[in-house]
């Protein structure tokens, strides 16, 4: 009882760095092949960083290569063309 309700989990968005709500951010993660993807279940293993929902939100991953700061690494940016609206 009470779970899920009254505690909200916070991240910050790795672009803006605002502070929402989890539920409100999209959850990215790396697979086997350092290829960055939605975790939409939001439990995957590993690291994972939060980004708003918005396009200049999204569209700045890729211009500023933020993935690859908050990954500490070089990945390729496999959501790129799902999650960023055209
Ligand atoms: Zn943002």
């Amino acid at each position: 009882m009470g779970r899920g309700k009254g505690h909200v989990p916070i991240r910050t968005c790795i672009s803006c760095k605002a502070r929402r709500n989890k539920k409100e951010l999209i959850r990215l993660a790396l697979n086997a092949q350092d290829q960055v993807i939605i975790d939409d279940r939001g439990n995957g293993q590993g690291r994972g960083v939060y980004v708003c929902r918005g396009k200049s939100c999204l569209s700045a991953l890729e211009k500023r290569n933020l993935l690859s700061r908050a990954f500490r690494k070089n990945v390729v940016m496999a959501v790129n063309k799902t999650i960023i609206p055209q």
